[in-house]
């Protein structure tokens, strides 16, 4: 439940509140719910659709007290967040491309996804290939030391996909179980970066046919509705098959995994809930909420 303490204080309880001043379930009170749904960064037809559930159930099972709403906020939320949260890395390699936009949380997401896989006894290497920034390169091997893994690199300005291809070559060599792969999280033009991450995603096709390959959207949830737009933009070109929200423990919205879900219809796979190596979740939609609504 770490990380979603602001949240749990902000939304959580108001919602409890605004339940406890209500003698009766009417249409009063799902309209004072979706609005706090709203300001929790839920987005607004996610909250309409959650009280369209709510409706629902409520009327289906004959619910009359109005705190009850809130274990069927629970029920519901975690229906709409389950499903697909579990990484595929089962192949040996396997395959993780970690995409978005800089300043997310990108580099730190990487490292801490690394020792994750590592402390479950997976083999990991890690591929720069996020080579428009040198100091990307470094500071990607800075969390390749932490979690104690190998790093292929190039230098500056050198071609990513060859770099990607580099990282695969070494891994099949080395017998690695993960190859986790940066990349540019800005070019000089959006469709720089397009092409780059289509021929990037060529490569491995071409590579690593039959790998389990994961293609992780990073989004920072500080950002609201913003990272929703990002989602978006990425959704088509890079093939996404997971989202990792980063920065959940410092802000009070964490109702945007939510809006990103329902926006893309892509899982939400980790959650990065702080600064250190550990600070990684693998994404339970029961227990994320539960912590959401505690
Ligand atoms: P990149 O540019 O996307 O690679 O972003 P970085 O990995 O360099 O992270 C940018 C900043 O966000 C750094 O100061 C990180 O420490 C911070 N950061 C990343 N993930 C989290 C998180 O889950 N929680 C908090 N509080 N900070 C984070």
């Amino acid at each position: 439940k770490a990380g979603l303490k602001k949240t749990r204080e902000e939304m959580s309880n108001s919602v409890h509140r605004m339940l406890h001043s209500f003698t009766k379930i009417d249409e009063e009170l799902f309209e004072e719910l979706e609005e706090l749904l709203v300001m929790g960064d839920v987005g607004i037809s996610t909250s309409e659709h959650i009280c369209d559930e709510l409706r629902r159930k409520v009327k289906e099972r004959g619910i009359k007290d109005p705190n009850a709403i809130f274990d069927l906020l629970q029920e519901t939320v975690s229906e709409m967040l389950s499903g697909g949260e579990e990484l595929k890395v089962s192949t040996k390699p396997s395959i993780i491309l970690v995409i978005g936009v800089n300043g997310v949380g990108k580099t730190t997401t990487i490292g801490k996804m690394a020792a994750y896989l590592q402390n479950q006894g997976k083999k990991v290497i890690l591929g720069a290939a996020d080579t428009f920034r040198a100091a990307a390169i470094e500071q990607l091997q800075v969390w390749a030391d932490r979690a104690k893994c190998d790093l292929i690199k190039q230098s500056e300005g050198s071609d990513p996909a060859a770099v990607v291809f580099d990282t695969i070559s070494a891994a099949k060599a080395r017998g690695d179980d993960v190859v986790i792969c940066d990349t540019a999280g800005r070019l000089h033009t959006k469709k720089n970066l397009m092409d780059e991450l289509a021929k990037i995603n060529r490569v491995i096709d071409r590579e690593l046919p039959d790998a389990d390959k994961e293609v992780l959207l990073v989004l920072d949830a500080t950002t609201g509705q913003n990272g929703v737009n990002q989602a978006r933009e990425f959704k088509n070109s890079a093939g996404i098959t997971g989202i990792v929200l980063t920065k959940l423990d410092g802000t009070a919205k964490g109702g945007v995994v939510l809006a990103v879900r329902e926006a893309l219809d892509i899982p939400v796979k980790f959650i990065g809930v702080g600064e250190q190596l550990d600070d990684l979740q693998p994404f339970n939609a029961d227990d994320f909420a539960k912590a959401l609504f505690d």
